[in-house]
């Protein structure tokens, strides 16, 4: 007899920034239990699926997540009782269909992803079988180790604006299995450390996602920093998140106001002085006419990808490629909501080509849910953030283990 959805029970938890949300169990007709719980961004993209909140300011100043809770024990299990829980498909499009919004504003893309996420942990409980094993058996994929970009160095929205660009991560080229990677991004976040503490910066603590975020006198400064402590082989990522200094018209860096040609002429200085492999949002999410130009510029060179341009939305995602907009897409749970969505969203970037990069959010819980589904989906690249705050490392620590165990290869940077 197929194993069937019998209950649902939310709870709203705090996240690594201390702000509410939701964490779902989920039990099954034959005894599995499993939970989920849920992220949430800092700088948001504004095609992302909502986020409910309930708006109360008499509690945690209206962060609460007690609507998204009262859905998932409402509405949400009413409609999902006696579903497959095996069939994950099935149960993502009766979650969509039972919200009927775009955004999934009305019952919340977090409740809604915290039934998609606890219902396939409790499955694969049920099969006996490792959560990334099952999701690649439901999705047909092909499970390899992703390669991490680890943020060394934090600013925008995560470091306190200490400077414009947002994150600047380490690139382990050169690792040879996902453990190396990790000994070595470990190795670099010190001498960084360090390094800015010779250049007379203070460092009083760690940044959102656990990197540095010292008071720099530019992002380029953090370029220059992270190129003297790389070793051979290895490469820089950035996320500029450029829709969160984009106003008014224009890119505002550094006192200047830049159009989206001279940010393209600024990334390409960079690119021809820097070990830049990789760069995310350089510009911002309504910009497609100065995206097309930047990826004609430097498509070439380096991967260029979109976040908040793209938000893991198929519909953007295929504008993106039809458009030649990016080369890559990042790739988070919660901007679309359901797995199934997640997944495809994956498809349509293989099927065109493109890169994928399986992400964290800057507001993260101990929930490690994102390794199993970086290695299910054989993306090949994740970013969690930095090697300090558990709530990154119950990622790293997950692939370590998997890695271990499972003796899985890790995916290799070509060309
Ligand atoms: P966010 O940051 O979770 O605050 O959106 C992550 C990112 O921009 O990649
Ligand atoms: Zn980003």
């Amino acid at each position: 007899m197929a194993v069937t959805i019998q209950a649902l029970r939310a709870l709203e938890i705090l996240d690594s920034r201390g702000r509410p949300t939701l964490m779902t169990e989920v039990e099954l007709s034959d005894g599995a239990r499993a939970s989920a719980q849920v992220p949430s961004g800092a700088s948001t993209g504004r095609y992302e699926a909502c986020e409910l909140r309930d708006g109360d300011a008499g509690r945690y100043g209206g962060q609460g997540v007690l609507r998204a809770a009262a859905h998932v024990e409402g509405e949400i299990q009413e409609a999902v009782r006696g579903l497959e829980a095996c069939d994950q498909q099935q149960l993502d499009r009766r979650l969509i269909e039972l919200d009927g919004t775009k955004r999934k504003e009305r019952l919340g893309a977090n409740a809604i992803l915290s039934v998609s996420c606890a219902v396939a942990r409790a499955a694969a409980r049920s099969c006996g079988v490792e959560l990334w094993r099952h999701l690649a058996e439901v999705f047909g994929t092909e499970p390899v180790l992703p390669l991490p970009m680890i943020n060394i160095i934090s600013g925008g929205l995560h470091g306190g604006r200490n400077i414009d660009f947002q994150d600047f991560l380490y690139v382990p080229l050169g690792a040879g299995s996902f453990a190396e990677a990790m000994e070595r991004a470990v190795g670099m976040h010190g001498r960084v450390r360090a390094a800015c503490e010779k250049r007379g910066y203070r460092l009083t603590g760690v940044a959102d996602e656990g990197g540095w975020a010292p008071l720099l006198r530019s992002s380029a400064e953090a370029l220059e920093i992270l190129a003297g402590e790389l070793g051979g082989g290895d490469g820089i990522a950035v996320d500029v998140a450029a829709t969160h200094f984009f106003q008014g018209g224009g890119y505002r860096l550094e006192g200047r106001v830049l159009t989206s040609g001279q940010m393209t002429e600024l990334l390409t200085e960079w690119v021809e002085r820097y070990p830049l492999v990789s760069i995310e949002d350089p510009l911002a999410e309504d910009d497609w006419e100065g995206w097309r130009e930047l990826t004609r510029a430097l498509g070439e060179r380096v991967q260029v990808v979109g976040d908040d341009l793209l938000t893991t939305n198929t519909a953007r995602l295929r504008r993106g490629i039809a458009e030649g907009a990016a080369n890559a897409v990042l790739v988070k749970m919660n901007q679309i909501g359901t797995l199934t969505e997640t997944f495809e969203a994956l498809a349509v970037a293989r099927e065109a080509g493109w890169r994928a990069v399986i992400s964290a959010r800057s507001g993260e819980t101990e929930d490690a849910f994102l390794a199993d589904l970086a290695v299910a989906s054989g993306a090949g690249q994740i970013k969690v953030g930095s090697v300090t705050r558990s709530e990154r490392l119950a990622k790293y620590n997950r692939l370590l283990e998997i890695e271990r165990r499972r003796g899985l290869k890790m995916w290799r940077w070509a060309g």
